[in-house]
């Protein structure tokens, strides 16, 4: 048998996560029964609540909440959608030229990217691994 001691990992029920978590024995109630527990994933100090009694309650929750990172999507990803989903050419830019939302340029520096925006004498370009804001129609 393990030993219980404070300080010690022990699989808890969480009441604030409501989920069983992995928690750490903050107090014991004597050599094998623990009574005070902090949780790993929320802080919350709670009683020990052992996590076969709740399990069943927990079968319609499989997943941990919270700790999943939110997706992100990527400049790269952004261009790669962009540049796949258009059928125009690129137009080599300078900034005499007029471009419009959608057009294709292709930049000396940047190479090509994608008009996203137009705001008057500024266009918002999408590039491979930046968004840049370029002047045109000078
Ligand atoms: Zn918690």
């Amino acid at each position: 048998m393990s030993q219980l001691t404070v300080g010690k990992d022990v699989l808890s029920y969480c009441t604030k996560c409501k989920l069983n978590l992995g928690h750490i024995i903050v107090a014991m109630k004597d050599a094998t029964h623990i009574a005070k527990v902090k949780c790993n994933t929320c802080g919350s100090l709670h009683s020990f609540k052992d996590p076969s009694l709740s399990s069943k309650q927990n079968k319609t929750r499989t997943k941990a909440s919270g700790i999943t990172p939110s997706k992100v999507i990527s400049v790269s990803d952004l261009w790669m959608e962009k540049m796949s989903n258009t059928k125009k050419k690129s137009t080599p830019y300078s900034m005499d030229l007029k471009f419009n939302q959608g057009d294709v340029i292709d930049h000396v520096k940047f190479g090509p990217g994608i008009v996203e925006k137009v705001v008057d004498d500024k266009i918002e370009v999408i590039f491979r691994h930046e968004i840049k804001t370029l002047v045109h129609n000078k």
